[in-house]
């Protein structure tokens, strides 16, 4: 007989000292059903300031499948995913979020898709935005459709970041090493074949979400700029159309001097004028500034997470 496959459950948590256990108990009973296949938990720790790891820690000790990373502060989910698909060892690897608002039942559907050989990826999206303020549900559908049509990479509309995936496609995604991590945009990036599996939000059982409407702004201007560059275009798109009106309105005014004199008027229409142009200008420089000061970031190469302390292995090398 082969030997048993193995699913990597990777889980980032920032203070989620309620969550832990739950989650741990809802999807151990699911795995449980699963006996063809071997379990690994990866909890990463990414600088909780409650009692997150310790909660992890009495796990590992009761399980050798729990294994955990803490980071040495708050590096952001983005890259808790990124260090735990870098030392999971599984053949499939589960990105999780610890909030239970990921059924765990799924990953048996998941995992009886990914058997049958005809997909790399199976991912999750929600089809409604239940508990959610309307308003946010409006700006995440404008982004969506926004970045959908100035990236190439395929971001589709509530997808959640719970997702089963081969291994070569883990290793797709760690190969992009980039600091500021979009995680849709580089699941989208690297391609592969994407099965994706609807179902109706749920509400998580603990604790609260990180995330507020400033935040996911900003957030959603980070996508944007990790993955298109359309912006820019745009900027100078807009020189060119400025420069073009007002050499119609220089030929103007020159044409109407010549023929009726020059009676000194206009002057609110100047300064309309000028504020105008004034902001389109700084308009363009913030989105230069934008692309600029995601560059700096990048060509510091500060590491993406720092570890503090773990009971993984160090993964081995491959470049
Ligand atoms: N998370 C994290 N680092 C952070 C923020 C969040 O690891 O800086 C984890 C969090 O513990 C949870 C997951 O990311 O497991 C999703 O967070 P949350 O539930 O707040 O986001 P939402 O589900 O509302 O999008
Ligand atoms: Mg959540």
């Amino acid at each position: 007989m082969s030997e048993k496959k193995q699913i990597s459950i990777v889980v980032p948590c920032y203070n989620e000292e309620e969550s832990v256990p739950i989650f741990y108990k809802a999807v151990c009973a699911v795995i449980r059903q699963m006996d063809r296949v071997a379990f690994e938990f990866l909890f990463v720790n990414d600088g909780s300031k409650d009692h997150t790891l310790q909660q992890i820690k009495k796990l590992a000790a009761q399980d050798e499948r729990v294994k955990y990373l803490s980071f040495s502060r708050n590096f952001g989910k983005e890259a808790g995913i990124y260090a735990g698909l870098k030392y999971a060892t599984g053949d499939y690897l589960a990105v999780m979020d610890v909030d239970l608002q990921d059924p765990p039942e799924m990953l048996l559907e998941m995992y009886e898709i990914l058997q049958q050989g005809e997909y790399d990826c199976v991912a999750t999206r929600r089809v409604n935005r239940k508990g959610e303020p309307p308003l946010r549900s409006i700006f995440a559908r404008m982004f969506y459709k926004l970045i959908n049509r100035i990236s190439k990479a395929e971001i589709m509309d509530g997808a959640r970041d719970f997702r089963l995936m081969t291994r070569q496609m883990a290793d797709a995604v760690l190969s992009m090493g980039e600091y500021n991590r979009f995680s849709k945009g580089i699941f989208g990036w690297v391609g592969f074949q994407t099965k994706w599996l609807d179902y109706v939000n749920v509400e998580r059982v603990a604790g609260k979400t990180k995330w507020n409407f400033w935040q996911l702004l900003l957030y959603s201007i980070d996508g944007i700029v990790a993955f298109s560059t359309v912006p820019l275009s745009i900027a100078a798109v807009m020189g060119l159309l400025f420069c073009g009106v007002a050499l119609l309105m220089t030929i103007f005014v020159i044409v109407r001097t010549l023929l009726w004199g020059d009676p000194v008027s206009g002057w609110p229409s100047m300064i309309c004028v000028i504020l105008a142009v004034g902001g389109v200008q700084l308009f363009c420089m913030g989105i230069m500034g934008q692309y600029l000061a995601k560059t700096f970031m990048e060509v510091k190469k500060r590491p993406i997470f720092i570890l503090k302390e773990t009971n993984c292995e160090e993964p081995e090398q491959k470049d």
